[in-house]
């Protein structure tokens, strides 16, 4: 068992920050090019919703937690945003609440698609909070 927490502000060059520094956290479970693909694919579009949705580019604090335990991978990724007022409406494909600027309305989506659990909680204008898990195929016999 492992488990890491950081605190990093919602400013755009935070997303490769997050997405990298959980790379290196799970370097060490040896996981396949497509699983890390996966998952720092995941931690990019829900710390890039904190960024554009919550904070709206204003400057607010972004969490990020990961624990790895066998095989498996759990992150959390919470902000203290405005919150989603209608979650499941919200996780349905092109559903956005950004069009103008052009989003798709797929990062959701992507989230569920490319890890192996899933689940959103939110409060409007209090903060939302974005759990996911994978679970490696080989662990630590990928090494090599
Ligand atoms: P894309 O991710 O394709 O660029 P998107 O961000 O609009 O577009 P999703 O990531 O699926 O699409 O999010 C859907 C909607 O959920 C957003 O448009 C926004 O209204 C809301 N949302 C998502 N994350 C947050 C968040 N952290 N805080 C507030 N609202 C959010
Ligand atoms: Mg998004």
């Amino acid at each position: 068992m492992n488990e890491m927490s950081l605190k990093f502000l919602s400013k755009s060059e935070n997303e490769v920050f997050a997405r990298n520094a959980v790379a290196a956290f799970v370097l060490p479970m040896n996981p396949t090019l497509d699983e890390l693909s996966d998952v720092k694919t995941a931690v990019s579009e829900a710390v890039t919703n904190c960024i554009v949705h919550a904070y709206r580019g204003k400057s607010g604090w972004i969490t990020l937690t990961c624990r790895s335990d066998e095989n498996r991978l759990h992150i959390e990724i919470s902000d203290d945003g405005a919150g989603i007022e209608d979650v499941d409406r919200a996780l349905e494909p092109f559903f956005t609440t950004l069009e103008s600027e052009e989003r798709s309305g797929m990062g959701f989506t992507i989230m569920q698609s490319f890890m192996d659990e899933f689940s959103v909680t939110s409060a409007a204008g209090k903060g939302t909070k974005v759990t996911m898990c994978k679970n490696f195929a080989a662990g630590a016999s990928n090494a090599g």
